[in-house]
Formats: C-alpha cells, structure tokens, sequence
C-alpha cells in the first residue's frame, strides 16, 4: 500500500478515449489498494491554442490574465478525468490549486511553486478518495492565478509527491522512457533503465523535453523517485517498466556516458571587441539577467593585445531579439560590433561517471573532427560536455557520438 502521485500529460489525455484508458490505470492502482493522486496536463494542443488567442489580442497581453487564459485548460481536463473515474466506479474530486491551495510565487507565466497545503488531501486520499489535480497552476499570495511555465503540470506532480511525501511520482507520456539519444535520430537508441537526478536535469536542460527541468530539481531535493514510462504500453507503474529518475546512489552500474542529448533552441551571440578590464563581463550580463535572460554557454577569449577580446554566448533563440535589444542599449558597447548566429546547434554527452573518469572530451572532439564538424563553443561541467555546432550536422553528430560511446551496447552490457 502506498500513496502515488500519476501525472498524465497532453497526449495521454488527449480526446476521451484516451482519458478513460488513463483513468483505467488509475483503478488498476487502486485495485493494488495504493492511494492515488493523479495530475493532468491539458489536452494535447490546447494550451498551444490559448496561447496563440492571447497573442492574437495583444503581443503584449497582461500576464495575470495569460495565466487565466491558459490555465483553463488543465481545469477541463481535471473535471473530465474525474468524471471518467466516477464511471469506471472509484471515487474520485477534482481540486484546483486555488483549492488545495497550491501557493506559488507571484512570477506570472513562469511562477515557481512555494507551498502545498496537504491535510485535506490527506484526508481524501484516507478516506478512499482519488484526488485529481489539474498541473501547471497555483494561487499567488494575492489569490490570483499562476501557471508555473511550459510543461508545468511535471512541476505540480514532483511537488505534489514531494509534499504528501508519495513513494514515487509517475511521469505517462507518450514515450516509454528516457532514451540515450532522441530515438528519432538514432534508431539504436536505448531505453535507460535507471538515471540520477543530475543526469537527468542535464538532459532535460538539453532538449530531451520528457521532464520540466524544475520538476527534476524538486525531485532531486526531496528526493522523490521519478517514473517516466508510456501510457500507450499495458503496464501500470506499480509494474515498474519505465526509467526510474532517482538518486545517483541507487545506481550500481554508473555509465562515464548516459546519453546524448541535442537541442536547436539556441542562437549564439558575440560581443566583438570588448574592452579587456575588470567589470566589463558583469557589465554585459547582469542587464540581461535583470531582464530574465537565462544565459548558457559564454566564452571569452584572453585578448591577445590586453586591450580589447570578443565575448560569446548562447541565449534561448525566442529570447535573442531581447537579449539583442537589451545589449544594444548599453552605453559602454555603442561602438561595439555584435554578430548573431541562429542556424547553430548543442549537442551535449551527459554522464555522473565522467566525475572520475578521464578522456571523455577527447573522443568527443575527435569524433567530430573525423566527421569534418568544427566545434564552435565548448561548455563543460563535471557530468557534461556541450559544444555548439552549425545546426545542419545535428543528427549527424548525435549519431557518431551515440556510436562512439557504445550506447547502443547498453542494454546488452
Ligand atoms: N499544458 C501546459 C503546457 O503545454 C503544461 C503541461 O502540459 O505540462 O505547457
Ligand atoms: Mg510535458
């Protein structure tokens, strides 16, 4: 008997047939007598679409009411998915943050979760009661609405585990795992039985997208085992079929790789000849980071005149107009050449056994070097090695690299 948190997201609720396959396998876990929380995504598309409305009245629009808009539709999705286990015969309410309460920060559009009130879910979940949980909302301590960010409703699922203090939180969506490179790239591409909470936050930050990167730091603080498995396959998660996310000490066989992971999210911006003295870095990157522009790889090169040296760095593609017009305010870099470059991608290994062992960024380079790649920008850090490349080599050097490393013997081994 234990207490599970089932997240569902938007293809495995996304017309009611699906809904009603979801919900049977939330009554097949509570047939095991295990008290279940379920959390829906809205259905597939929809969210996309109250988007797309906002827009269309203003680019601008008042995030308070986005986050109205958009989070209607994990409502309707939690109003339908309670229905359908009615009829298939459990128990079952639905409970919206505003409800529980969920309490979030007051960062519209991306508000970060700051409490769950438990007891009366608790008491629910006693009783016999299934609780439904629409995801990626909450309440502000003004009592509006948040959303907690695209892909959200991972958030409120690992939240949810981590303040009820659930056994696991499983992660149905419309892949059975996490794979050791994007299967549509590589075709033998493996399915990780197990990966650590550090792995797996590099491989969500890379473009793998399975998991809202914030879910998997909440899991990793609390340590909330993490089940990423299909809602397509027969299995419940009490079967245990899917990718376990959990912590690095539960993984005996620790591989120096786990995977390869790329992303075309990314454009890369340089900075040509920035004065080489104190405070100039600080200059450039704490206007954008007041402007909330997350930065991820920088590199600047020592000059080789003392006097002046280029700095690059890769912003988030959709924020790099911003990031452009932010730079271009600046007093200090009027004079200053900027280059932008869209058409580059990352391509990254990630594995917790890099930390002892050695030669891993050598092969890398030489693989790509064979493959006639040139390496734009580096990054490491003690689990991964990024490097940014021109975007037509992409599932080129996923695949060298997958082959390099051996995954594809994985599963074998
Ligand atoms: N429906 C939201 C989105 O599409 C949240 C989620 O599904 O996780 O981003
Ligand atoms: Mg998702």
């Amino acid at each position: 008997m234990a207490l599970i948190v089932a997240k569902f997201g938007g293809t495995s609720v996304a017309d009611i047939e699906r809904i009603e396959r979801a919900a049977a396998k939330v009554v097949q876990e509570v047939e095991r007598g295990h008290k279940v929380v379920v959390v829906v995504s809205a259905m597939s598309g929809v969210t996309n679409q109250l988007v797309e409305h906002c827009s269309a009245i203003s680019k601008m629009h008042d995030l308070r009411e986005y986050d109205v808009v958009v989070s209607s539709g994990e409502q309707a999705t939690a109003g339908l998915m309670a229905m359908a286990l009615q009829k298939a015969g459990v128990q079952a309410r639905s409970w919206l943050g505003w409800q529980i309460p969920i309490r979030t920060s007051d960062m519209h559009g991306k508000a970060r979760v700051t409490g769950v009130e438990t007891e009366e879910l608790h008491k629910r979940l006693d009783s016999g009661e299934v609780v439904v949980v629409p995801g990626f909302q909450g309440v502000t301590e003004a009592g509006r609405i948040a959303t907690l960010g695209r892909g959200g409703s991972d958030t409120t699922a690992v939240a949810l585990a981590a303040a009820l203090e659930a056994e696991r939180c499983d992660i149905y969506t419309d892949v059975d795992g996490v794979y050791t490179a994007d299967p549509r790239v590589v075709e033998q591409a493996q399915k990780i039985p197990k990966v650590s909470y550090e792995e797996m936050i590099e491989l969500a930050s890379l473009g793998t997208k399975v998991l809202q990167i914030r879910s998997v730091e909440i899991a990793m603080n609390k340590e909330v085992p993490v089940q990423v498995l299909s809602s397509f396959e027969d299995e419940i998660g009490s079967d245990l079929p899917g990718t376990l996310v959990t912590r690095e000490d539960d993984i005996m066989e620790k591989q120096t790789v786990s995977g390869v992971a790329y992303s075309r999210d990314d454009a890369k911006i340089t900075v040509l000849d920035v004065p080489d003295k104190p405070g100039l870095a600080a200059k450039i990157f704490k206007p954008l980071a007041e402007a909330a522009i997350n930065i991820d790889m920088i590199v600047q090169n020592v000059s080789s005149d003392t006097k002046t040296t280029d700095v690059t760095f890769t912003v988030s593609r959709n924020e790099s107009a911003r990031a452009l017009e932010v730079i271009g305010n600046l007093e200090e870099f009027q004079e200053a050449g900027v280059l932008t470059a869209d058409n580059v991608a990352k391509i990254s290994v990630v594995g917790i056994g890099m930390v002892s062992y050695h030669g891993v960024a050598s092969k890398m380079f030489e693989t790509l070097a064979e493959k006639g790649i040139n390496i734009q920008v580096i990054s490491t850090s003690e689990i991964k090695i990024s490097v940014l490349v021109d975007e037509e080599y992409t599932e080129l050097a996923v695949r060298a690299l997958h082959e390099a490393f051996g995954l594809e013997e994985q599963e074998a081994a």
